[in-house]
């Protein structure tokens, strides 16, 4: 068998349909956000203007996480030195826990390496705790969780995207005696809604299912102490499962789930994902635990990333550039073909120094593809207002269409 041909037969066809992806060597400038240098070949670099990044609150360079990471790396290293049971718990780690427990006010929080690795884990380890479950699954899940459901072999049943009434047809359509978990989001990334989390709590209630929340574009973020929509809308106790990240609005790296002692227990005792596999990087452990505790009672960076949210969306519309609705912070940019919306960025790189990735399928359907723009606190209205020029230059030079 010709296996290198065999391969490139399937690079081949990523080419072909436009969406083959190509990576952006940059090297963030910590000093000067949203800054990067743009490594366009070994010898050559250039200053760009970073559009897409989801250190959505810029505390990846926030100077007491800074310190706090440096402080981890002279007292511990720079690694954990094993998996948690054996030598690799850290002091960091322990104190992470009882911190995002509180943020979210659950009995206990456990660490992963990732959020991916979060909901991987708790969710096909949850499936295999309790057999014969049933997961009901938001359509537009993330990946992860996705992943995570189909590697618990559980039953799956697929709602419609933040569809109450279809999510109830499919929970009475079940045997009342199987035990049940919906999964879902409450901000979707990738277009910016929020999901009726009261709303799905109470079918959970009636129909006696365990729910599980990821808050991942949410924690930092909103809420009075930054524990993500659930918070916000004081539902945080009416779910059972709340996973996050801390590689996002926290700046560093690493995923946690927060819930009842027993439950956390389980997953602890039970999941592959979190037993067998070297612990979170004290130093990340540290810097997180710094941006959790900052934003639980700064609400300086929420507010101006709310409103500088607000204020590019403004600029857009009266631009004539087609965003999509969206009720968070998150700004997409509709185009709709895979092969425009990589034109549209390279030119957008290329010609005016700015970088936002484009987004296609299978990260969103196809046809919708879309550049995801976040404005941080950090970007400022001169940089807004060369991103919307530059747009209308672009639009119009690939023929796409303006909106009235
Ligand atoms: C990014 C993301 C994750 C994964 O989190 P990481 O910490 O980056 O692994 C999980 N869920 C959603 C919705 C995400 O967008």
């Amino acid at each position: 068998m010709n296996y290198a041909a065999a391969f490139r037969e399937r690079i081949d066809a990523l080419k072909q349909e436009g969406r083959y992806r190509v990576f952006a060597d940059l090297e963030r400038n910590a000093e000067n956000p949203p800054y990067a240098s743009y490594h366009e070949t070994s010898e050559e670099s250039s200053s760009v203007v970073v559009w897409c990044s989801n250190d959505y609150l810029g505390m990846s360079r926030n100077t007491n996480a800074i310190n706090a990471f440096h402080e981890a790396v002279d007292r511990c290293g720079v690694g954990s030195g094993g998996t948690r049971n054996i030598s690799g718990t850290n002091h960091y780690q322990v104190m992470l826990e009882a911190e995002l427990a509180d943020l979210h006010q659950k009995e206990r929080a456990l660490l992963f390496t990732s959020g991916y690795v979060a909901n991987d884990a708790c969710l096909s380890t949850v499936s295999k705790l309790l057999p014969d479950l049933v997961v009901f699954s938001d359509e537009l899940n993330h990946a992860s969780m996705i992943e995570g459901i189909s590697h618990g072999n559980a039953e799956k049943k697929i709602f419609r995207h933040n569809d109450v009434g279809h999510l109830e047809k499919l929970l009475k359509e079940t045997d009342p005696a199987r035990p049940k978990l919906i999964a879902f989001e409450s901000v979707y990334s990738m277009d910016g809604d929020i999901a009726p989390i009261a709303q799905i709590a109470d079918l959970a209630k009636r129909y006696d299912a365990l729910t599980y929340l990821d808050e991942v574009h949410a924690v930092g973020m909103y809420g009075e102490r930054g524990a993500g929509i659930a918070e916000r809308e004081g539902v945080m106790d009416r779910i059972d499962i709340i996973q996050g990240t801390l590689a996002k609005a926290f700046g560093a790296m690493g995923g946690y789930v927060t819930g009842d002692a027993v439950l956390i227990d389980c997953i602890r005792s039970y999941a592959p994902g979190f037993i067998f596999t070297t612990s979170l990087a004290p130093p990340l452990a540290a810097a997180a635990l710094s941006s959790v505790r900052h934003l639980k009672s700064s609400q300086m960076e929420r507010a101006r990333h709310q409103e500088r949210s607000a204020t590019l969306k403004r600029k857009l519309s009266v631009a004539g550039i087609p965003i999509m609705k969206s009720q968070t912070h998150i700004v997409p940019v509709l185009v709709g073909d895979p092969v425009a919306c990589k034109q549209v960025c390279d030119q957008l790189l290329r010609d005016h120094s700015i970088y936002v990735q484009p987004i296609n399928y299978p990260t969103v359907p196809r046809g919708t593809e879309r550049l995801r723009l976040t404005p941080t606190p950090l970007h400022t209205d001169w940089m807004m207002d060369q991103l919307v020029g530059a747009l209308c230059e672009v639009w119009h030079a690939s023929g796409l269409e303006k909106v009235a």
